[in-house]
């Protein structure tokens, strides 16, 4: 998908996923993660390579969040790369569970913010155009399967 098919990226949270997006954060890889997770959308070829080190407290010290794909998972997952750090499985899985709620939910509808959510509110354009919102949410399920008890 090219970006000028995709939403329309007006404003201040616009001009936030086009940052993200043509400047992904936390690109290098790192020397010895504890948590890995891969994940492909087989209908859009989007795909998330996820690694994540955690600090002796178990909460996220660095983070690798390799994405390719449209501009929608590239920013979606620069920005959860970011959202990340400091945090541990517990907080991780609160977020992600706040931020998929926040798609999800109001689906359709343009407007609305959660507060919890910081910068990642950018992503709720994404509502507008819900085929898009598996794009943004596919770094959120690597991330989820990445924390998940094994
Ligand atoms: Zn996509």
């Amino acid at each position: 998908m090219t970006l000028q098919s995709g939403p329309a990226f007006d404003g201040l949270y616009g001009q936030m996923i086009m940052d993200h997006y043509r400047t992904p954060r936390n690109r290098d890889p790192l020397p010895d993660p504890t948590l890995k997770a891969y994940e492909l959308n087989p209908f859009c070829g989007d795909l998330i390579d996820l690694q994540l080190q955690l600090d002796e407290r178990g909460a996220v010290h660095l983070v690798y969040a390799n994405s390719e794909g449209c501009s929608i998972i590239q920013a979606s997952s620069s920005m959860m790369s970011e959202a990340v750090k400091g945090k541990n499985a517990a907080e991780i899985a609160d977020l992600s569970g706040r931020f998929r709620a926040f798609l999800r939910d109001r689906a359709g509808e343009g407007a609305g913010e959660d507060s919890t959510l910081g910068d990642l509110n950018a992503l709720g354009v994404v509502r507008q155009y819900p085929v898009r919102i598996k794009c943004a949410l596919l770094p959120w399920t690597a991330l989820e399967e990445a924390i998940k008890p094994r």
